[in-house]
């Protein structure tokens, strides 16, 4: 049978029916067990009791109004969304990308209030940002942007963790405004920067006037052990973009900004017809509340440390081991070669994995994961990794 989608991804071979916690079952009631929680979105698992009755409740009152009305749950969201994160306001959209475009125009109004005529914002070597014209522009990575000349200007490329590169980059144009950086790069090979990172890029905007812009896209809604990565640095970003998990499955994205950076897009300025309808904002609700009741941040850096110790001990002695490297349940394996084979190696030991950056497996597991699944990835994945080295 030809399909008539349009065949811009590379499909496995499965298509699955329904979902519990860690657990996904195929059209044959086949049980996989997801460690990438569709992309880093399902923290709190598949068919969560919480998010389902929240959506339940609300689609029987109300799905959508638009925004030329005041949203009871939206107001109730960037309440606990500001008070999660120290930031001071929320514009909300439906995806990763839109949150990253309305960072972009947000950083070129504040270029356009400072007399740039052309503000200029610095973006990461192998960083990732989205799919929209200005995202990809942004994205570090010519495979995205293949195809689609001419990208949107007023994107400065530099290294990905290190300082000086940014700080010649600004020394050496004036019209620079923002720093658009992933706290780990997600997409491009679980990249775990120096523990000061962050702090340094801080004081480096402070320094020169520019917005410190953190897209915490897949790093946040506790995935790394803290609801927000930067939260490990103990600093505040001038913008954070959400999405992926917000929702944990429902599609909502969300840009916060903080001070003056939090004043800059006014009435007519952006918008967006979902952006925080009802429905979303109701299920984003049932998961903040549920990462609290259920104590799933907490728990990340303990099941993160669980799964990474469990394979250095499973692939101990396994010379083709580059490094294995996590922060909470963001895990990488990096191995001397590219596997993407291992994807479906894996797929057929009923184990839903990712390779990015070509020779790295990357992790994203539920938060909910339990201690036997956790065993039992370890087990089928390093058995996986030591045949295909072997
Ligand atoms: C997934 C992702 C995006 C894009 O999100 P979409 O919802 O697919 O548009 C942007 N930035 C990062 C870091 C991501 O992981």
């Amino acid at each position: 049978m030809t399909s008539h989608i349009m065949p811009t991804y590379s499909r496995l071979p499965v298509t699955f029916d329904r979902g519990e916690g860690a657990w996904l079952f195929d059209e044959n009631n086949n049980r996989y067990l997801d460690a990438l929680s569709g992309i880093a979105v399902c923290n709190l698992g598949h068919a969560h009791p919480a998010v389902h009755q929240a959506i339940c409740e609300q689609s029987k009152k109300l799905l959508h109004t638009s925004n030329l009305y005041t949203i009871a749950a939206q107001e109730q969201l960037a309440d606990q969304l500001t008070a999660k994160s120290g930031m001071d306001n929320v514009f909300f959209c439906n995806s990763g990308a839109e949150a990253n475009e309305a960072a972009i125009k947000l950083a070129r109004k504040y270029g356009h209030e400072k007399g740039i005529a052309n503000p200029a914002i610095i973006v990461m070597e192998k960083s990732f940002h989205g799919r929209t014209l200005a995202t990809l522009s942004a994205t570090g990575n010519s495979k995205v942007q293949l195809g689609f000349a001419p990208l949107v200007e007023g994107f400065v490329r530099v290294t990905y963790n290190d300082i000086n590169a940014i700080k010649q980059a600004v020394e050496q144009n004036n019209a620079i405004v923002a720093v658009l950086v992933e706290p780990i790069q997600g997409e491009g090979g679980v990249n775990i920067p120096a523990t000061d990172y962050l702090n340094q890029i801080r004081d480096l905007c402070d320094h020169y006037g520019l917005l410190m812009m953190l897209d915490e896209i897949q790093t946040g809604i506790g995935r790394t052990g803290k609801f927000l990565a930067y939260q490990h640095n103990n600093i505040l970003p001038d913008v954070c973009t959400l999405a992926k998990a917000l929702g944990n499955g429902v599609p909502i994205g969300a840009c916060l900004a903080r001070g003056f950076a939090a004043q800059l897009l006014t009435a007519g300025n952006h918008g967006s017809t979902f952006g925080g309808n009802p429905l979303a904002c109701s299920a984003a609700l049932a998961v903040l509340a549920t990462l609290d009741a259920e104590q799933l941040t907490e728990q990340a850096e303990a099941k993160g440390l669980a799964i990474t110790a469990g394979f250095s001990a499973r692939l101990q002695g396994n010379a083709h081991i580059v490094d294995i490297r996590n922060k909470g349940l963001m895990i990488g394996i990096e191995l001397d070669r590219p596997c993407a084979e291992l994807v479906k190696l894996a797929l057929q030991q009923h184990l839903l994995v990712n390779v990015t950056n070509e020779t790295t497996i990357r992790l994203l597991p539920p938060l909910i994961i339990d201690g036997q699944q956790i065993q039992l990835l370890v087990d089928t994945l390093s058995t996986l990794i030591n045949e295909f080295t072997a």
